[in-house]
């Protein structure tokens, strides 16, 4: 009984423990954003995961449950797009009951957000992050491809923290020539609103966005072109694995953060396992491999040889594709993020 109560860590080859776990509920997305699902990809004749692969809420619930023997605490929901995903509130109030879950977050285009915050948050979710690329109209239509007006989000940014979901982190990715000219904008629209903006670096996951080194707009040269207009100070990061460098605005209008997963790579770091839709564990958001999971638990394994199984795949675990990433590796297989999970 002690054993269960405090679980021994699962420690990968590089000492990293297993803390997060990342859940996608489904491959699917409203939006076509243009560096993760982009149309011309992702279009009528894509096929999507079917049905009867895809983990049901049960499943997702012992394989969470499992997971935190290992030492998992913070659980986030993401996709594809989660909210797509008929009745995602019965999700969180089933891993909520979880008292090992101390954490239990969302991350969602915000688009369907405001109908959905106050059952969410009244069946246990602690927080969300919304995605957002831009303030204006213009560009962000252009990123989402998908006519979705920057109001919609902000109405569910806005039910979210009514409905006890705050404070929000709000991601931008930034992508050359698409939107770094909203960068600045996005700073100003949120200082000293309590939500902080992370800018994130745009990455090589998956094959359809056709990524390239140039299209990168370094960390280094966002934080540069802020601090330009607000001058920023550095703070310190509040724990173990967290992916944001966090940065305050001197004259006391917030905080923001960058994540800068290309130029300066954190998988030292790495404290996250990804389960994909249809129940397979990737150890690194590049991983070409998923280990299948659902077959252990739909051929009737049981919690302790599942156990097992997540602690062997996890302490043999070496992945570092960030440290290792050049023009030369953006070619390697890897798989989509909308179906790994964001
Ligand atoms: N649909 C949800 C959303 O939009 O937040 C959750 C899934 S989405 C894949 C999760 C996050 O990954 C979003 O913030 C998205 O902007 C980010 N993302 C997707 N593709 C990316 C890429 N190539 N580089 C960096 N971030 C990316």
């Amino acid at each position: 009984m002690a054993r269960l109560m405090s679980p021994e860590p699962a420690l990968d080859t590089r000492a990293r423990p297993l803390h997060d776990l990342r859940i996608s509920v489904t491959d699917r997305c409203n939006f076509r954003c243009v560096y993760c699902m982009p149309r011309e990809v992702f279009g009528r004749d894509w096929a999507y995961l079917p049905r009867e692969e895809i983990l049901t809420y049960e499943e997702i619930t012992r394989l969470a449950g499992v997971f935190t023997r290992l030492g998992v605490h913070k659980v986030r929901l993401t996709g594809g797009e989660p909210l797509v995903r008929r009745d995602l509130d019965a999700l969180v109030r089933m891993l909520a009951a979880n008292p090992a879950i101390t954490d239990l977050t969302l991350t969602t285009n915000g688009s369907l957000l405001a109908a959905h915050a106050t059952a969410l948050a009244a069946a246990g979710l602690t927080r969300v992050t919304v995605s957002l690329d831009a303030s204006d109209d213009p560009t962000f239509e252009r990123m989402n491809d998908a006519h979705v007006p920057v109001a919609r989000v902000l109405e569910g940014i806005e039910a979210a923290e009514a409905a006890g979901l705050g404070p929000v982190k709000v991601n931008m990715v930034v992508k050359r020539g698409w939107n770094e000219h909203a960068v600045v904008p996005m700073a100003r629209r949120f200082r000293g609103t309590g939500r902080i903006v992370r800018f994130i670096e745009y990455m090589d996951v998956g094959h359809s966005n056709g990524w390239r080194l140039d299209d990168v707009v370094p960390a280094s040269e966002i934080l540069a072109t802020i601090a330009a207009e607000f001058p920023l100070e550095p703070m310190a990061p509040t724990h173990r694995g967290e992916v944001a460098r966090r940065y305050r605005y001197a004259d006391g209008g917030g905080e923001i953060g960058l994540i800068a997963s290309v130029s300066q790579p954190f998988c030292g770091d790495c404290v996250r396992a990804r389960l994909s839709a249809d129940g397979k564990l990737f150890t690194c958001l590049f991983a070409v491999v998923g280990h299948d999971l659902k077959r252990l638990v739909r051929d009737g394994s049981s919690d302790d040889e599942l156990s097992a199984r997540l602690r062997r795949l996890w302490a043999v675990r070496d992945d570092n594709y960030s440290e290792r990433r050049s023009a030369e590796t953006a070619g390697l297989p890897k798989v989509e993020m909308s179906y790994i999970g964001g």
